[in-house]
Order: structure tokens, then sequence, then C-alpha cells
């Protein structure tokens, strides 16, 4: 068949289009298959760097539909041909600002603006670094958030990862396909992981565990040779020597752009004001990881794309 194009660009590429999407994550490429599926001229501003955070990962075990797992990237691939193919425009630029007290609201982007009858928000969220001396000046330098990108590095090393999540868990078991040994350094005595990714992370031998334990110095020069550890039930220091420092402590919503003309909480995730996806602001909604406090996953940020969509097409007929 045809490639078959729902959404129709409009004449100047400043618009106005129907739908601004900002984000390329599952919820803003989600969203952007049903709105141009709606017939809505659709462009995705979908950041320098695109698809957000399963391109950091290797398999997905989770997401419905792919018995055998599909890797992050290629899964991200298919979300934006698939968005494509209907008609969604990409950028891949990122948000600059934002005018949401004008109609249509005005984004800056890649140093052009665009117009848009509706926004929707899908930020998603980025890395939580650890706060402790060392961290953010070894940064690419032994200190990593994403062993799927540089794992490789750590070839016959030693490497600690912090965390008690399932991000911690990912990252250690990739990086046991590379390292000599992985250290998991948690601050309590239980992982709040999922039980299959801990089963994974026990029956690995080259994983060991650290419980009750934080990371309170990173030493190095240049690049990442120690780490000072701190028992958390008799307040001892110690040093464990690794080449490697991954943090999985969780992530914080991207939505630093919006601040002041949306409301959100004081962790900066914001608001949703309608029963689902509509915001302080009649006409932009919001979904994924940037609004999601609690559940994090691929399928429910796509899940919020959809919902999002299908409220800012209700908008857009209410609003012609
Ligand atoms: P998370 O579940 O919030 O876990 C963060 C971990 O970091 C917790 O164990 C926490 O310790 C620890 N932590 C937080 N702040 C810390 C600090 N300052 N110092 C030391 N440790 C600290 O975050 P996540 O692992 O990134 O996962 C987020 C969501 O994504 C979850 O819903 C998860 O299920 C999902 N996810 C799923 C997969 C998968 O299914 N394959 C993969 C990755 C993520 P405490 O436990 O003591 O609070």
């Amino acid at each position: 068949m045809d490639k078959q194009t729902f959404s129709s660009k409009p004449n100047d590429p400043k618009g106005p289009w129907d739908t601004v999407i900002i984000g390329s994550g599952p919820a803003g490429l989600t969203a952007a298959i049903y709105t141009t599926r709606g017939a809505a001229s659709t462009l995705i501003l979908g950041g320098e760097v695109w698809g957000g955070q399963l391109m950091l990962t290797t398999t997905v075990d989770n997401f419905p539909g792919f018995s055998d797992g599909i890797s992050g990237p290629v899964l991200m691939g298919k979300m934006k041909t698939q968005a494509e193919r209907f008609g969604a425009q990409f950028q891949g630029v990122s948000v600059e600002s934002v005018d949401l007290a004008s109609k249509p609201f005005v984004v800056k982007a890649g140093g052009k603006t665009y117009l848009a009858r509706s926004i929707i928000i899908a930020t998603g969220a980025s890395t939580t670094w650890l706060d402790a001396p060392g961290v953010k000046e070894l940064i690419g330098k032994g200190v990593s958030s994403c062993a799927p990108c540089d794992a490789p590095f750590f070839r016959g090393k030693k490497v600690a990862v912090v965390g008690g999540g399932d991000s911690a868990m990912e990252e250690a078991l990739v990086l046991a396909k590379h390292a000599s040994e992985v250290t998991i350094i948690h601050r309590r005595e239980e992982f709040r992981a999922s039980a299959a990714m801990q089963e994974k992370v026990r029956s690995d031998p080259k994983i060991k565990i650290l419980w009750n334990t934080e990371v309170v110095k990173v030493k190095g020069e240049g690049r990442v040779e120690s780490l000072d550890l701190k028992n958390n039930s008799d307040n001892s220091i110690s040093n464990l020597m690794v080449d490697g420092l991954f943090v999985a402590i969780g992530h914080k919503p991207d939505s630093g752009v919006f601040a002041g003309k949306l409301d959100m909480n004081d962790k900066g995730y914001i608001e949703s004001r309608s029963e689902h996806c509509g915001t302080s602001i009649k006409g932009v909604f919001v979904a994924g990881d940037v609004i999601d406090k609690k559940f994090k996953q691929a399928v429910v940020a796509a899940g919020m794309g959809c919902i999002a969509a299908m409220e800012a097409l209700e908008y857009l007929e209410s609003d012609k």
C-alpha cells in the first residue's frame, strides 16, 4: 500500500501547526502517531538528542508486542518511522523558550520560531547525579550514567554501580558483560528493583553487592581511581578501588523551559489539571516521565502520549 499521510503541513514551516510536540521519547512519538492520524498537522521538536531514555538501554523486555525483547534504539526508530509515515514532521532541535500566553502559542527552537494551536509536552526526564565530591568533575572520565554507551571502555576493569532500582540492576548486568567485577553499592539493605531484575543480578557471578553503603567521595586525578564509602550501619569509612562509577539513582523531569508558565510541583513535575493530560493552560497537554512521578515505564509514557493526543484533537475540534 502507498504511504498514507493523514496530516497536512502548513504552507509556512513556521506554522501555525495544529500540534507541536516537544520531545521524542515513547510519549511524544505515540502522541504524533495519534495526532497525525487525527489529521492534525504535527511538528515534533525532538531535541538535539532524540528518542529519550530508551536510546540508552539495551534490550527492552517489557514493551508489549515484542515477545523476544527489542533493542531500545530499534524500538524508538520504529516509533519515529511510524509517526513520520502518517505525516509528522521531525526537527532534531531543542526548545529554547515558549510563550504560552499568546494564541497561537509560540515555541522557539534551534534558532527558529514556530506557532502552535496546541502543544504536547513530552520532554521526559534525565539523570540525577549523586551529590558527592568528585562526581561532577569526573563525568566522562569514569563517572557515567549509561552502561550501554560506556561499558565497553571498562573491559577487564572493576566498576561500581550506585542505586537499588531497576536502572541500577540493568546497568550492572550490562557492565558484567565487559568488566572483570561489578559492585552494586546501595544505601539500604534491600533493593526496590523488580524481583525479575534482582534475580538476574543475584545469579551473575561477576556482580557483588554492598548493602547499607553510600559513596561519599569519588577520587582520582583526571579519571576515577577509587571511591570512599560510608557504611550506614556503623558510619565506618572504607575505600574501594574502581575504574568506573555508574550512577543510577533516578531521574528528574525535564521541565525547566516551562518553569513559571505551567503549574508544577516542587520537584518540577508538571501538574495535570484536566482529568487526564491537560495542564493549567488550555490547549497545552503533557505526557510521559515529565508528569509521571511513579511508574516511569515506556508503555505508560506511550499510553499517556495517546491520551494527550486525543485530548489535543478534541481541543482542536472545539477551538475551530
Ligand atoms: P528508582 O526506582 O527511583 O530507584 C532509584 C534508586 O536509587 C533507589 O534504590 C534509591 O534508593 C537510590 N537512590 C536515590 N537517591 C539516592 C542517593 N542520593 N544516594 C544513593 N542512592 C540513591 O529509579 P530507576 O531505577 O531509575 O527506575 C525508575 C523507574 O524506571 C522505575 O519505575 C523502574 O521500574 C523503571 N525502570 C524499568 C526498567 C526495566 O523494567 N527494564 C529499567 C530501568 C528503569 P532507595 O531504594 O533507598 O530509595
